[in-house]
């Protein structure tokens, strides 16, 4: 059989059986998926027809040290020949999940030094809000229940992660989101004052908040935004959780986002870079206090684990990717590539009439998309044109247009070399040139 027939095959068993995560179904029924990848390698991805992609988005913003690394499939490979998986509830344990904790502990900053694993940032999320109001419940103010998170804002999509989520399409489509969680203007620490104040700073457990947002289309604070918060949280006996899933492990040109800010959370979440995406992980690094009050609480009982908290081969996997970003300095490399991509995109936007505003930290990044003449956005979203030619094209990017919007959004692997930043930016240029 040849590849395009098998192509057609697959096509049409994917239509008939494989609900997409977050997608249109619609669409995938009338077009099929216009991508079937067969391989990765550094930045490159090649599709079952042969077509090669400069992969701009580290796939869901997680791919940070690239495709095809043989060293994290073996790190796999040799824990899970030796112990693939042992439950980690009450007094077992695993050499690969000690080993991450520890290095997790020593990476993040200040105080936090204990950790919780789950499989994704979904589950860290729901852990988090779990956590901070048992936290109160133990602190003896149990009537401290409610989580404040940032509208445009992204969790995931568990019940708790989907209420906390400040993009209303998700929460439309929850029907009911669980009660307790409210939000505000993504920027303003004195909007985020105003609410503790109206809703009493005694019924509030926690205020989370991604470092950057990047679903909601790379929304980036002002400088002192967190520092303002942490202190707004301090006063008010609110504990403060940073949403590092995507902005984690070097993506904006930090170890982690908030090292910008000098700010230290009282929970970080984490997940997507911490293995790259070769397989699935996420944890919670909580602080000292927190781990001292669920110690000391109801005999010390923790009734909230995953089957998969502690996964060993998970775990070795993280170690590795780890490693590799620190021997590669890729930390550094985001640094330097990101500054180099924003800087292109400067030059579009000086040369192509249609970009607005850009705006990026590391190795994330957005363009927002307007109308030449009146500056404002397109009566309907024209990204997602830019992105069709960019794909033709061999560039992968996303794009979001919810809300008005319309954005697109880079997030390429960290490893990206500078003559790869410039396929990026001469690709991206021609595709915007093809729909102004
Ligand atoms: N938090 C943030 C900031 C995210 O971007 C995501 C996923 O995109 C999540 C949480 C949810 O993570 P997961 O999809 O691994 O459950």
């Amino acid at each position: 059989m040849d590849q395009a027939e098998k192509r057609k095959q697959l096509i049409e068993l994917d239509k008939k059986h494989f609900i997409h995560p977050t997608s249109s179904l619609k669409h995938q029924q009338e077009h099929g998926a216009p991508f079937i990848f067969t391989e990765g390698n550094g930045v490159y991805l090649t599709d079952i027809t042969g077509h090669r992609v400069l992969e701009a988005m580290s796939s869901l913003w997680n791919v940070n040290v690239g495709y095809g690394r043989a060293e994290l499939a073996e790190a796999a490979r040799d824990q899970m020949k030796k112990l693939a998986f042992t439950n980690c509830f009450s007094s077992m344990s695993n050499e690969p999940a000690i080993k991450l904790a520890a290095k997790l502990a020593n990476l993040a900053p200040g105080h936090l030094n204990a950790v919780f694993f789950t499989s994704g940032g979904s589950e860290a999320n729901d852990t988090a809000y779990k956590l901070a109001r048992y936290y109160w419940k133990l602190k003896g103010k149990p009537q401290k229940t409610k989580i404040i998170a940032r509208k445009k804002g992204y969790h995931g999509v568990n019940i708790g992660a989907t209420s906390a989520t400040g993009i209303l399409s998700f929460q439309e489509m929850a029907i009911s989101p669980a009660p307790d969680f409210l939000h505000v203007g993504p920027f303003s620490a004195a909007e985020l004052k105003k609410l503790i104040e109206t809703e009493g700073a005694d019924t509030i457990a926690a205020f989370i908040a991604e470092p950057i947002q990047g679903a909601g289309g790379v929304n980036i604070a002002s400088d002192g935004y967190f520092q303002e918060v942490r202190t707004i949280c301090d006063r008010n006996d609110i504990l403060f959780i940073a949403d590092e899933v995507i902005t984690g492990f070097g993506r904006t040109g930090k170890m982690f986002a908030l090292e910008h800010e000098r700010v230290v959370p009282d929970m970080m979440l984490l997940a997507k870079g911490i293995t790259s995406g070769y397989i699935p992980l996420g944890a919670v690094v909580l602080s000292d206090a927190i781990q001292k009050e669920l110690t000391s609480g109801t005999d010390g009982v923790l009734l909230h684990g995953y089957t998969y908290s502690g996964h060993a081969a998970a775990c070795a996997v993280a170690l590795k990717n780890i490693e590799i970003i620190e021997r590669e300095n890729l930390v550094e490399n985001s640094r330097i590539m990101g500054a180099k991509m924003l800087e292109g995109f400067r030059n579009l936007q000086q040369e192509v009439n249609i970009v607005g505003e850009v705006r990026g930290l590391g190795l994330i990044g957005a363009m927002e998309i307007i109308h030449p003449a009146t500056k404002l956005r397109f009566p309907v979203p024209v990204a997602p044109e830019v992105s069709k030619e960019a794909a033709k094209r061999g560039l992968m990017v996303r794009t979001v247009v919810f809300e008005g919007m319309d954005t697109i959004v880079f997030a390429p692997p960290l490893i990206i070399k500078a003559h790869e930043v410039e396929e990026l930016l001469h690709i991206l240029q021609q595709s915007l040139i093809a729909v102004q």
